[in-house]
């Protein structure tokens, strides 16, 4: 470790991706003494390197969000910032361009001091100790160095691809590249595609994925198992208020809040400008949309795959498909059971989990070790469906931020 890290830290906030950045400013912003009392942890060792590398991977033009979504604490900010830049907001909804996003987020790392702070390294084990009447969290990093924090912040996005089980069950006769979740796929490694390509999956991720394919060449199926939609935001904007919020952070029963969870996010969805563009491009020829269909299973036969799927309707069908490569852009499932990190968490704390969330207090603090916090969409039973996007960080800093400043218990 460079000898200027230390061994002991305040707070140890452990991710450095969007949200991570919202609460270190959030905090600085309420106490600027904490500037060298807290650390972010992340192998990048820089701020918002995943964020930056699935934008660039997937040639991403402008984020879905709107421009007061962003880590900054003044949610004008960025709207400020954009009027001395070329590069713009999108209209009608001001949809931030990647490039003015990226440029905001350097100035907001800038302005608050924080680039310095981000530890290169993966946390690799996190356990509880206890010092006379004192809790602290040890965290041991990549290499076996080792790091002690009065308080953690679990910042790690942490969804898992969501696979279908025939992927999960196909044995590697096929080169590795041809079949791909999305997370793995970069567009940029990609020249030529003068080929068929299968994209599975009715989101946003699948539609950008379809354009850089198309570009390259490729002629594309896009498949779901339901009708590819449009709708605006990821979360519909009264999740973002109290309009919805009140009523959801009132229903006392947490299996209700996982239900109102799902059928709020409902999916993958297209917005409606990405909608017109591949429906521009079915009327060309060079995409199809295959909705209500499933695939069944997948055959490796030589230099493409035979792909066995069912149609559903009025009678269920059996079809076939010959495709050279299947993106599968179903998205990421998150389950705080299956991480590593909270293992010996949940073993001197067992909490409970709701669909795979854990059942969090009101400062997103773990039940029973009160230093340990979690941000992101983990902390959805209490923050919402759009836990997991900027709005989301903002929300868990409100709520994590006092805690952490020990103004409340
Ligand atoms: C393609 C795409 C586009 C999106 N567009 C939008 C949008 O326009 N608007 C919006 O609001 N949301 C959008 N989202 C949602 C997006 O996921 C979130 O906004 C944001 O990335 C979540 O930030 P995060 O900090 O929780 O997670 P991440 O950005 O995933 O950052 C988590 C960080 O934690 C680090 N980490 C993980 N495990 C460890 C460990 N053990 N030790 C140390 N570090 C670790 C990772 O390296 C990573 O850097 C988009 C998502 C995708 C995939």
């Amino acid at each position: 470790m460079n000898e200027a890290w230390p061994q002991e830290i305040d707070i140890a906030i452990v991710g450095a991706g969007p949200q991570a950045l919202t609460l270190a400013v959030r905090l600085l912003q309420k106490k600027n003494s904490l500037s060298h009392r807290f650390l972010a942890i992340d192998p990048a060792g820089a701020w918002l390197e995943r964020w930056r590398r699935q934008f660039s991977a997937y040639e991403i033009p402008h984020l879905r969000s709107p421009a007061v979504h962003h880590p900054d604490p003044n949610p004008f900010a960025l709207r400020a910032f954009a009027e001395s830049r070329s590069q713009g907001l999108v209209p009608p909804y001001d949809l931030p361009e990647t490039r003015l996003f990226e440029d905001f987020c350097g100035d907001v790392i800038r302005r608050w001091g924080v680039g310095e702070r981000v530890l290169p390294a993966q946390v690799e084990r996190l356990e509880p100790f206890s010092r006379g009447q004192q809790q602290r969290l040890g965290l041991t990093l990549t290499g076996g160095r080792f790091l002690m924090a009065k308080r953690v912040v679990l910042a790690v996005g942490g969804g898992a691809p969501r696979l279908p089980s025939w992927a999960k069950t196909q044995p590697p006769v096929y080169p590795p590249e041809r079949l791909l979740h999305a997370g793995q796929v970069d567009l940029r490694r990609l020249k030529q595609l003068n080929e068929r390509a299968l994209i599975v999956g009715s989101g946003l991720t699948g539609a950008h994925l379809a354009l850089g394919a198309i570009k390259r060449g490729a002629k594309v199926i896009m498949m779901a198992r339901r009708s590819f939609y449009a709708k605006l935001f990821d979360a519909d904007p009264g999740w973002l208020g109290p309009k919805y919020l009140n009523g959801f952070q009132a229903e006392p029963s947490w299996e209700k809040r996982w239900q109102m969870i799902q059928s709020a996010r409902n999916g993958g969805s297209l917005t409606p400008a990405i909608l017109s563009q591949l429906r521009r491009f079915a009327r060309a020829g060079t995409l199809s949309f295959y909705e209500h269909c499933e695939v069944q299973s997948v055959q490796w036969q030589g230099d493409a795959w035979r792909v066995t799927y069912v149609q559903s309707g009025s009678r269920q069908r059996l079809a076939h498909l010959s495709v050279h490569r299947i993106w599968l852009a179903t998205g990421t499932v998150i389950d705080a059971r299956g991480w590593p990190l909270l293992s010996e968490i949940s073993e001197h704390y067992p909490a409970p989990t709701v669909g795979g969330l854990p059942v969090l207090d009101q400062h997103l603090r773990w039940p029973g070790c009160p230093n340990l916090f979690i941000m992101g969409g983990a902390a959805a039973l209490q923050l919402g469906p759009a836990a997991r996007n900027l709005f989301g960080g903002r929300l868990a800093s409100e709520r994590i931020a006092p805690a952490l400043l020990g103004k409340t218990s």
